[in-house]
């Protein structure tokens, strides 16, 4: 799988830990982070457009797995799920492995929610739009 390196992909980026102050949601697993936790936020410009990802911890720690298991080889933003639904996929991943419980749900949940998007609009389904 393929991965960006941000120091050569962005003009410009920041990445820090914080302390999350309102409700947030992760960009990884759509999930909410809540006041309190601490979550890794991104922003950096890419062909003069803003990019922002909010990372929630648990989210880093798979991230941080799945490097360690060389499932990937960085980050992409707003990638891990395909990351690890391609593991799953490939069974890379014990059955009784926790990663599955937690993410199996999230990426049913993705695929609905793109099937609605095709639902509602008929012409992006055919590729007119
Ligand atoms: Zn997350």
């Amino acid at each position: 799988m393929d991965y960006f390196d941000p120091e050569t992909m962005f003009s410009y980026y920041t990445e820090e830990s914080r302390i999350a102050r309102k409700n947030r949601k992760c960009s990884e697993c759509g999930e909410e982070i809540f006041p309190g936790n601490r979550y890794l936020h991104f922003r950096g410009i890419l062909q003069r457009k803003w990019y922002v990802y909010d990372t929630c911890s648990k989210c880093k720690e798979d991230w941080e797995m799945a490097i360690d298991f060389e499932w990937t080889e960085g980050t992409i933003y707003g990638g891990l799920m395909d990351v690890i639904e391609e593991a799953i996929h490939e069974e890379l991943v014990e059955k009784n492995d926790p990663l599955i419980q937690r993410w199996t749900p999230l990426i049913e949940k993705k695929q609905k929610e793109l099937e609605q998007k095709r639902i509602s609009c008929p012409l992006q389904a055919i590729g007119l739009k």
